[in-house]
């Protein structure tokens, strides 16, 4: 191989030096590592176990029993693939191995590729659950273990007599190749590897060194505890998260320093004259929630800096019209204000009721989406552009380049997870070409328990509507299966025969043809053979702007009495006179989807029914997260066990998590280290006496943490 050309040596590499100069990595690994992102040393010194086997005591094949986890150390005996009526693909290799006390058979499903790498007397590590044969139950097997072939008998200490990390494969390059390679790098690790915490409080937190952590975080030392290894809690693992929780953390305080700089236009808020402004365009009493949460952002936007503040409140709690009094502030002061929404349908509606409540009151407001005519978006241009429109209503084409402010003061962002940084910062930009940066709220109906609000938004204030508006009644949420579909639409059609509406959803995984079908086949089929009598309407993410708002504008005047949709109604759709939701195959819905799913409905006076329509049998997490949509309304409840379920790298969306850089930590396992590490760095950020200690830090941080600096700048 020409990489042995690039022959390691035993001189300590630097971080940035490139994976392929590595013993055991060549240039066709290197590629594939590269698709992971892993480019250089450091990358790959990042790229840490998931699980950690004590292979200094093996456990014996006589002691085993069903129902745990076992790692054993032993020969293959024999094995033979069993192909099923497809062919190779799922065959099941049935493996029997031994050990000086006994014999066991493995089962590996879809294990034909085993077929030809498996030879009698060959060393083996098996790590896995052991379970009783359904048909046999006095025999014991282990199914689908991790396995590692070990190559000789000349045993590397990497891979047994120690306890050994177990990391996962990246494509062909298996958890045994990673950890030599991964052996390599940290054998070259400089020895004056910077430590990016102060001394002093790597003493006061009793962490070891950056450079121990990492060495002890991959090749744990012969006294270390598997099990703390195992639940990230060894203190080389504690230091590892520790850094990332302290980095982030230490952006956000610094990135709160730089928004408390900056310039905005204090408004006047105490004023009589907009106090009237206010109640002319408030169309109900607001709830005590909304009031609090409107003190508090009026209290942001009286000072000379911006508001950087964020409204939370569960769906259906009002948060809208906040924004939009929010807005009226803002106008009142000679500025202007943009609200932005992520999908269309919102942003129309949106954009109907802010011309329903302010435009009696005198104020101008325009529509900005995609789908609009040229003629017509130049004319709200240009009225934009001068100052004779106040409000800018639309989705992400507010941040087009085209579009300028004569003076933008407020900027309201609604649903904001399904935003970027980047899109946020974009909106706010459009106030800087005159000297200031805009007064920001962003609203959002998954409510997040603190410990993440800090991770993620820690740079943001927040209020939380936790309170609906009165007249209310609870939604009634039921479960049922397909073969009672005949009563479930016995059950739409009383409502629609009362005056109500109803909204019957679909899943579209990805918007393609294929899967659109499905929500097509299912309108008319229902319109015909079903509903022959009803008007029916269809809505999904590939009709065009017009046939969006069309459809919607009929459900709304109730010329529609069932609207057939995919998931585009998920987010903030207003309609109080639909009170029947039926979600079919629910269990293909994440949780919180769900619950936005079921706020479009109990919006009004009237009692609303929810009914998730899913096979009898699903999988466990689908069953629990049903199960929760039953149980519980409130969306507080709904969020923590929707994280419970999924973890926060799937909460968030891959993005979002991504964006945090986080290796290891994880915000809601080590939520103690995240408090201790939110207030050493704000602490730091905050003591004009630490500044060169900080300027120290900032310069000794590897580059993957400075880019996530000049994320947190742009945040
Ligand atoms: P969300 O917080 O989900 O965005 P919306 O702002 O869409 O909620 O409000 C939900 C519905 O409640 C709307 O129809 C809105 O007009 C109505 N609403 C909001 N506040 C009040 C209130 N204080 N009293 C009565 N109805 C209200
Ligand atoms: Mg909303």
């Amino acid at each position: 191989m020409p990489a042995s050309a690039n022959a390691p040596t035993n001189v300590p590499l630097r971080l940035d030096t490139e994976v392929r100069m590595l013993k055991g990595v060549g240039p066709q690994r290197a590629e594939l590592l590269a698709q992971r992102g892993i480019r250089t040393l450091l990358d790959l010194l990042n790229y840490l176990p998931f699980r950690y086997e004590d292979r200094i005591r093996f456990s014996q094949i006589k002691e085993v029993q069903p129902g745990n986890v076992y790692t054993l150390r032993a020969k293959v005996l024999s094995g033979q693939a069993i192909r099923g009526m497809y062919g190779g693909r799922d065959a099941i290799y049935h493996l029997l191995v031994q050990d000086d006390t006994g014999s066991l058979p493995c089962k590996f499903f879809h294990g034909g590729y085993l077929e030809n790498r498996l030879k009698p007397g060959q060393s083996l590590i098996l790590h896995g659950k052991v379970e009783a044969d359904k048909l046999r139950p006095a025999r014991r097997e282990m199914v689908n273990p991790h396995m590692e072939i070990l190559s000789t008998e000349e045993l590397d200490s990497t891979e047994v007599g120690r306890i050994v990390p177990i990391y996962e494969a990246i494509g062909t390059f298996g958890s045994r190749q990673i950890r030599s390679a991964m052996y390599a790098a940290v054998q070259l690790l400089p020895h004056d590897l910077p430590d990016i915490l102060p001394t002093t409080l790597r003493a006061k937190l009793q962490l070891p060194s950056r450079r121990d952590a990492l060495i002890q975080t991959h090749f744990p030392p012969p006294d270390a505890d598997t099990e703390a290894l195992n639940t990230f809690r060894s203190p080389a693992q504690q230091r590892l998260i520790f850094d990332e929780l302290f980095g982030y953390q230490l952006s956000i305080a610094l990135e709160r320093q730089a928004t408390r700089r900056a310039n905005a236009i204090p408004f006047r808020v105490r004023e009589d004259g907009i106090r009237a402004a206010l109640k002319k365009v408030l169309p109900f009493k607001p709830t005590a929630a909304q009031k609090r949460a409107l003190a508090e952002i009026a209290a942001d936007l009286e000072k000379p800096f911006p508001m950087n503040r964020l409204l939370q409140g569960d769906v259906g709690s009002g948060k809208t019209i906040v924004a939009l009094q929010a807005a009226v502030i803002a106008i009142e002061n000679g500025t202007q204000a943009a609200l932005m929404a992520p999908t269309e349908i919102l942003a129309v509606q949106h954009f109907l009721g802010a011309r329903r409540l302010l435009g009696p009151a005198g104020y101008q407001v325009e529509l900005l989406i995609s789908g609009m005519k040229f003629t017509e978006k130049s004319a709200a241009l240009e009225r934009l552009r001068t100052g004779a429109s106040q409000l800018a209503v639309g989705t992400h084409a507010l941040i087009e380049d085209q579009v300028h402010f004569a003076r933008l003061g407020f900027v309201a962002i609604d649903e904001q997870h399904r935003f970027g940084v980047l899109q946020r910062k974009r909106l706010m930009d459009k106030a800087a070409a005159h000297g200031h940066a805009p007064h920001v709220l962003v609203l959002t109906a998954t409510p997040i328990p603190r410990t993440l609000s800090l991770t993620l938004y820690g740079d943001l204030d927040v209020s939380i509507l936790n309170e609906l508006p009165p007249g209310r009644t609870p939604i009634v949420t039921r479960l049922t299966t397909p073969q009672h579909l005949p009563g479930v639409w016995e059950s739409v059609r009383r409502e629609v025969a009362a005056g109500q509406q109803a909204y019957i959803v679909y899943p579209v995984i990805e918007e393609s043809k294929r899967a659109l079908k499905a929500a097509i086949d299912e309108f008319e089929h229902l319109s015909r053979e079903v509903f022959p009598k009803l008007k029916l309407g269809l809505l999904h993410g590939r009709l065009s702007s017009d046939e969006k708002e069309d459809v919607m504008q009929r459900f709304r005047k109730n010329e529609i009495n069932i609207l057939v949709a995919t998931t585009v109604v998920e987010v903030g759709v207003d309609v109080p006179n639909a009170t029947a939701m039926i979600i079919e195959h629910a269990d293909r819905f994440g949780l919180s989807q769900l619950h936005q799913l079921r706020g479009r409905i109990g919006r009004g006076a009237k009692k609303s029914h929810c009914i998730l329509v899913a096979p009898p049998r699903t999988t466990e997490i689908a069953a629990a997260r049903l199960d929760t949509m039953v149980r519980t309304n409130d969306g507080f409840e709904i969020a923590e066990t929707d994280l419970l379920l999924r973890g926060p790298g799937d909460f968030f969306g891959t993005r979002q998590s991504g964006d945090m850089g986080f290796h290891i930590a994880n915000p809601l396992r080590d939520k103690e280290l995240l408090e201790v590490a939110r207030r050493e760095a704000f602490a730091l950020a905050e003591d004009p006496a630490q500044k060169p200690t900080l300027q120290q830090i900032l310069r000794a941080l590897p580059p993957d943490w400075q880019r996530r600096y000049h994320l947190a700048k742009v945040g």
